[in-house]
């Protein structure tokens, strides 16, 4: 049997093509199918246009050995998807009276009037299985080429084309046998840029290696993905974890996660293994801290003010106090803005009084020409600590980075 190594997504509907709707259905297929070890080397959007959408899955099934089609099986005209694919593949749709009696039946059982363009949701072709759609009246297609590649097309919202192919595609294809044992890890690093990173690890990161190497900027990491694709006898598995030691031992040190975490998650999970609980106070930052820790650290996280920099305390002159500051935090002013950083250390500890926290992180972002310039102080069982940091750029951008920084500092102190 023709194995299936390789899949095109085809993403079906003018509203993805007039930019009205997003389409999420391509990622998580792709996800699923990498995941499986089959490489998507194409992903298209298409409009619902019959000669467009037809040329796509003619063009498809010259390429590769999946298409997996999502959306353009509604019942109204403009939803061409089987029209494109009998076309394509030279068949004609005909009702199909077993999946005739079910519409009319889901129709009659919610006493709705079933109008004759349903019965688009009831056709097949020839070489075609249709796949049970639970959640609406649309359902898929699993169309069998005479060379044995596969189209598999879903309708296109999202809560219906989920569990048809995780319930019924899904076992499927593994029942026929798909894709190649695989296996990757992501490791999730701050502190390195790319073109840094990329530095380090060298010929590592060249095409084609295997386990291959390779480095994504995100908004909250630079990534490190490894994956292994194993010939006959090989063990991905060992493969990766040796890729992986191999990586650890060059830039291990900028690492803050492992695989599908976020740092909400990786600050939850160090503050678990002291069993602590944590407070925050920012400043300067417009809750940037409490947005990327609040989802996540769950109850370990008691406390999170965001603080202005009031005009009461700009217009202040003289150190705050310990008292003072303390009454601030809980009235929701700030220190000055240029407050010295023994004032954020104290305004630690009187949050660390306040709240009963175990640690305390006090940040607080001041514009540095073009750049912020960030404070840290933290106070734990462990002792104070006291860091600054400049973030490239200021603003939004800034804000939320310095939020990053942040977090690697803490979790730096928690470890
Ligand atoms: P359909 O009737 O099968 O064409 O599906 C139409 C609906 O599914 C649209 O109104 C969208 O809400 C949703 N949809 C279609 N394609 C996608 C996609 N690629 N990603 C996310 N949602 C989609
Ligand atoms: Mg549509």
């Amino acid at each position: 049997m023709r194995e299936i190594r390789t899949a095109e997504l085809l993403s079906i509907g003018s509203e993805l093509t007039v930019g009205e709707t997003r389409d999420t259905n391509a990622g998580e297929l792709a996800a699923a199918l990498t995941e499986a070890g089959v490489e998507v080397i194409r992903i298209t959007a298409l409009p619902d246009d019959l000669p467009i959408v037809q040329a796509a899955f003619e063009a498809a099934l010259g390429r590769a050995d999946l298409v997996v089609s999502t959306g353009g099986l509604g019942p109204t005209p403009d939803d061409l998807t089987r029209e494109s694919i009998a076309a394509a593949i030279g068949e004609t749709p005909a009702v199909d009276p077993g999946l005739e009696a079910r519409l009319r039946g889901r129709f009659d059982a919610r006493g709705l009037a079933f109008s004759t363009s349903n019965l688009k949701q009831a056709w097949l072709i020839e070489s075609a299985t249709s796949i049970p759609n639970d959640n609406g009246t649309a359902p898929g297609w699993w169309v069998d080429r005479p060379d044995e590649r596969l189209i598999v097309a879903l309708p296109g919202p999202p809560r219906e084309l989920r569990p048809m192919w995780a319930g019924w595609v899904l076992p499927r294809l593994r029942a026929r046998g798909f894709g190649q044992r695989t296996a990757s890890v992501t490791l999730r690093t701050v502190g390195l840029g790319e073109s840094q990173m990329a530095e380090r690890l060298g010929a590592r990161l060249d095409r084609g290696a295997n386990p291959t190497i390779a480095t994504y900027a995100r908004a909250d990491a630079v990534d490190v993905r490894i994956s292994a694709f194993p010939a006959d006898g090989q063990d991905a598995e060992a493969m990766v974890a040796a890729a992986e030691s191999e990586v650890m031992g060059i830039i291990g040190e900028y690492v803050w996660g492992r695989g599908a975490v976020s740092w909400a998650d990786a600050i939850e999970a160090a503050l678990a293994t002291r069993n602590w609980r944590l407070a925050t106070v920012e400043i300067g930052t417009r809750g940037s801290v409490a947005a990327l820790l609040g989802e996540g650290v769950g109850d370990r996280l008691i406390s999170a003010s965001i603080l202005t920099t009031g005009t009461r305390n700009l217009d202040g002159d003289g150190p705050l106090a310990d008292a003072a500051a303390t009454d601030a935090a809980a009235q929701g002013d700030a220190p000055r803005a240029d407050a010295a950083e023994g004032e954020l250390a104290a305004l630690a500890r009187a949050t660390a009084e306040r709240t009963g926290a175990d640690i305390v992180m006090v940040v607080r972002a001041r514009r540095r020409g073009d750049d912020l310039s960030v404070s840290i102080a933290i106070t734990s069982p462990d002792g104070e600590h006291a860091e600054r940091r400049v973030t490239f750029l200021a603003g939004a951008l800034g804000r939320s980075r310095a939020a990053l920084v942040a977090a690697a500092v803490l979790q730096a102190r928690v470890r």
